[in-house]
């Protein structure tokens, strides 16, 4: 059986840099539903969010990370 090759990893000093997307995952305190969007301004961890739309419950952001956009060709 053929071990599948795992893609490249960039190489440190890597020329060209993937751009970046920032997204903010936001949880329901209650039932735990998460919802990611895009980074506003000023968002932080921890920072409440409202209620929570299907169970009412406090929102908080509880994540904020980046990731790496493949560049259309
Ligand atoms: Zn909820």
């Amino acid at each position: 059986m053929r071990v599948l090759s795992l893609p490249r990893l960039p190489s440190i000093g890597q020329k060209e840099k993937l751009p970046r997307v920032v997204y903010t995952i936001v949880e329901c305190q209650s039932c735990h539903a998460k919802v990611k969007r895009p980074f506003n301004a000023g968002d932080f961890v921890t920072r409440e969010e409202g209620a929570c739309s299907s169970c009412s419950g406090n929102k908080r952001t509880s994540l904020i990370y980046s990731e790496e956009v493949a560049k259309s060709k």
